[in-house]
């Protein structure tokens, strides 16, 4: 089965509101980096090319202080917006009321408004019924495009759909596609790596891809938990207590297909170190903490990966922003990057920022626009935008 689409939906001269995700990373009113506004840009151009009248609602930032919303404030994505694709933007700085009203009921086909934050309502996050149905009297249709976004159950994205015809956007629908794929009917060899700083984070997408793939690699400050559970001395690594008899749990499931590091590179500080060296895994001095996985681990990951016709990767090997601590997370990039014929994704987050700022971005099938929502969906998780939405008939 798959979801009813915005190609499914017969747009002309319908009010459709698009729940985009323009959540873009921006400083001092300067947006530093907007793949995620480019990334909306399927959708939104089918729909003003075929007579819609587009609202596009988005969350930006957290908003708790009226300082946040100064801070937050969706008017920078509208100028980008507008110098990007065709339609004529308009930017409503509201989030209900006359002027929105008025703007939306002025529409000419083929153009779009483009709302206030949706975190200015402190209904949003709580799903407030009352503003999903608001929102709603404000459309005939509804199109949700926001793949960072679907993992929570939000006014925005499950709130309004409760009340009108919805589609998934081109977005969304690309995202489902090859998650989608890696999840339920993989080409086999499956390799998943991860990486990052907490299992605690991670442990549902381990379990899930212990049952799924045909192996799973675990690198990063979490691979110390890990170690510590093999009884390795750890040092002053990441070290999560709490975790251990799941790690240990881990360790027994995972038998022959988990693989761990097995030598790291260790500092005796975190800032400023004065000494720095490679340690076998389990090894690690008194008052050193591992950074980085070191280069047999290196050598041990690009064997397990070789050959590997499905791959998802998600986290950093180690203290990636820092140079020093970046090699295990560049050569892991590379590998995936080189491998022939394979499905290789990036789940979002800090493995998609390093394969971009390497210059590898088009070298992976895949780079998900959304890291929590990518994990959970690894996770087997159902995400309440993506359920929302009706199946095809
Ligand atoms: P996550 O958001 O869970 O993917 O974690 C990403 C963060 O993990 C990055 O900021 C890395 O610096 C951090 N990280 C990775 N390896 C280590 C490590 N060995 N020690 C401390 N932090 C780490």
């Amino acid at each position: 089965m798959s979801k009813v689409t915005v190609k499914d939906l017969d747009v002309k001269g319908r009010h459709v509101i698009v729940r985009v995700d323009f959540n873009v990373p921006h400083k001092n009113g300067v947006i530093t980096d907007d793949n995620r506004i480019m990334a909306a840009l399927p959708t939104i151009n089918y729909l003003t090319e075929n007579g819609a009248k587009v609202l596009l609602l988005s969350h930006l930032g957290k908003v708790k202080t009226e300082e946040d919303k100064a801070k937050n404030d969706m008017s920078i994505v509208a100028a980008r917006l507008a110098e990007v694709q065709k339609a004529p933007v308009k930017f409503v700085n509201a989030t209900r009321g006359a002027e929105l009203e008025e703007a939306v009921k002025a529409q000419e086909e083929g153009s779009i408004v483009l709302m206030q934050n949706t975190r200015y309502e402190k209904g949003e996050s709580k799903n407030d019924p009352e503003l999903g149905a608001y929102w709603a009297s404000l459309g005939d249709l509804f199109v949700e495009d926001a793949f960072g976004s679907v993992h929570r159950a939000h006014a925005s994205t499950v709130g309004i759909p409760t009340h009108l015809p919805a589609a998934v956007g081109f977005l969304v629908e690309k995202e489902l596609n090859v998650l989608g794929k890696a999840l339920n009917d993989p080409q086999r060899p499956f390799v998943a790596i991860l990486g990052g700083a907490k299992v605690s984070d991670k442990i549902a997408v381990i379990e899930n891809l212990l049952k799924i793939a045909d192996k799973v690699i675990i690198g990063g400050g979490m691979s110390y938990t890990f170690s510590g559970a093999q009884g390795g001395k750890i040092g002053t690594s990441l070290f999560e207590a709490d975790r251990v008899e799941l790690a240990k749990e881990f360790l027994a499931k995972g038998e022959g297909k988990l693989f761990l590091p097995v030598d790291t590179v260790v500092a005796n500080a975190f800032d400023d170190a004065t000494d720095v060296k490679t340690v076998k895994a389990g090894e690690i001095p008194d008052g050193y903490m591992g950074l980085d996985i070191g280069p047999e681990t290196i050598e041990l990951f690009k064997k397990e990966l070789a050959g590997a016709k499905t791959v998802f990767w998600n986290g950093p090997m180690g203290v990636f922003e820092k140079p020093e601590y970046a090699v295990g997370t560049i050569e892991v990039c590379k590998a995936i990057a080189a491998l022939d014929g394979a499905t290789t994704i990036i789940g979002g987050g800090d493995s998609a920022s390093a394969a971009k700022n390497l210059g590898f971005a088009d070298k992976f099938s895949h780079i998900s626009t959304g890291g929590g929502a990518s994990l959970e969906y690894m996770e087997g998780k159902e995400l309440p935008g993506v359920a929302i939405i009706p199946e095809k008939a």
